[in-house]
């Protein structure tokens, strides 16, 4: 199938993307030694795995139902590694945590020292450090460095009782950052922690790196990676979610209605609040292409100028104004770029409005659909299975 005969909405998995993201990771891996894993949490397509197997260490979880998914589809068929953080686990988890995955890292000393008994010996050890080192401003929503964080353990209240029960230190403070800012990180976390490093095993630097972007200075890395495992002797572990699956693949959704209210509004079968929460949450304005592969432009630069808006209740479910050549109608198709990451592990059924359906697109560029999603998925989130539905109905 091709890509302009999917049925919409759908999310398409850019095959031949992924693969070209991860042949930079790969490179990365192989030429530092370092150890790259998909942080699940902003792309867990795992009929993709198979092809990141070749490529990358393994999987990070961001808690317990990803950490069986990465136990599942990563550990146990491709013989990769699985690794965990979160905040705080429950009492409940702790142990099956230990039991399938590789490494266990602990947020703070409290949580460490509740846990210490049931994990210790099942997993590799390791605490979320917090070097309290912005790299950004622009967006504090994403920034763990940020005073009141309750993120990590800052050098002032890291102590021996931490270090004897470690093997290794964890720190995550950047988002969609360039080489520059994790260089400036890792002096911070050097001088702040140096002198534990030589006693551990590891040092994970988290993602939020922007790795597989444009001009990334990928050989830095590889150079920075290189001087750590030499001068600490340990294993280095990077965790990139978005650098994965950038840019690989798209939102397909079809226009349903032209609205006019002093502008010419498109009511999509698609929406930014329950399909790309990313685009109000950041906030951003992802690429638009049109049938034509013609990209879409600011306002006013081409003929017609379109708000582009999701089919809920919400006034601002708008994913942004662009202008077209050409003039849209019900029944075109538009196409949202960048909608592998932080997109379907995240959208929901607001309103009862359909989840897309997931297609993968090959190298050559056939469509194949993966999963298809129905009223079913929305009722199984609300209620009781066993309620009655009424005879009158
Ligand atoms: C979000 C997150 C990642 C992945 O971040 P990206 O920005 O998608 O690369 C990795 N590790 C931790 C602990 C995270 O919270």
């Amino acid at each position: 199938m091709k890509l302009s005969e999917v049925k919409t909405p759908c999310y398409v998995i850019d095959e031949g993307a992924l693969i070209h993201n991860l042949e930079i990771l790969g490179r990365v891996e192989r030429e530092s030694g370092a150890h790259i894993l998909l942080a699940q949490k902003c792309f867990s397509g795992f009929d993709e795995y198979p092809i990141i197997a070749k490529y990358i260490s393994g999987t990070t979880a961001s808690g317990i139902f990803e950490a069986r998914l990465g136990a599942e589809k990563m550990a146990a068929p491709f013989g990769k590694e699985n690794h965990v953080f979160a905040p705080a686990y429950k009492d409940g988890d702790a142990a099956e945590l230990a039991r399938i995955c590789d490494h266990m890292i602990f947020n703070s000393k409290a949580q460490l020292m509740h846990h210490y008994s049931s994990v210790k010996g099942k997993t590799s050890i390791g605490v979320r450090i917090n070097p309290m080192f912005s790299t950004q401003k622009e967006h504090p929503m994403y920034d763990p460095c940020v005073e009141g964080s309750r993120f990590g353990i800052r050098r002032e209240d890291f102590d021996d009782e931490i270090l004897e029960r470690i093997d290794g230190i964890h720190f995550h403070t950047m988002c969609e950052q360039r080489f520059d800012d994790l260089e400036a990180t890792v002096k911070e976390v050097e001088k702040q922690f140096g002198e534990f490093l030589p006693k551990l095993k590891w040092l994970n630097m988290g993602g939020g790196q922007h790795i597989t972007s444009e001009g990334y200075n990928v050989d830095g890395l590889i150079a920075l990676i290189k001087r750590l495992r030499e001068t600490y002797d340990i294993e280095v572990y990077l965790e990139p979610g978005e650098a994965v699956a950038i840019d690989a693949g798209v939102l397909v959704s079809e226009v349903l209605d032209v609205v006019e209210n002093g502008m010419k509004i498109l009511v999509m079968d698609a929406s930014a609040a329950c399909h790309m929460p990313d685009v109000l949450e950041v906030p951003y304005t992802p690429r638009v292409t049109d049938a034509d592969e013609k990209g879409a432009g600011e306002p006013g630069e081409k003929k017609l100028t379109y708000r582009l808006a999701g089919n809920t209740c919400l006034a601002g479910d708008v994913i942004g104004d662009y202008s077209f050549d050409t003039e849209k109608k019900p029944g075109d198709r538009l196409y949202f770029h960048d909608m592998a990451i932080y997109s379907f592990v995240k959208n929901n059924t607001f309103n009862g409005i359909p989840l897309p359906s997931i297609y993968a697109m090959d190298e050559s560029g056939d469509c194949r659909l993966l999963k298809e999603f129905g009223y079913e998925d929305f009722e199984c989130r609300l209620g009781s299975e066993n309620h009655k539905t009424s005879e009158s109905l």
